[in-house]
């Protein structure tokens, strides 16, 4: 099942992503930057913004 992305948004580097996933919301945030490979999957919406928020980029 390809995961259908809803609401993404940016937040600095990284994006956040809302998508169904066995019939259960879940949240992603996943960095963009080049040689970054963050990236986690969360169950509810502000955690991964948070998450997305206070991610300190190594790349
Ligand atoms: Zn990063």
């Amino acid at each position: 099942m390809t995961p259908r992305f809803r609401n993404v948004r940016r937040i600095g580097p990284v994006q956040v992503a809302t998508f169904l996933a066995r019939g259960r919301n879940r949240h992603l945030a996943a960095c963009t930057a080049p040689r970054c490979d963050f990236s986690a999957e969360y169950d509810s919406r502000p955690a991964a913004e948070l998450a997305a928020r206070t991610h300190r980029c190594k790349a």
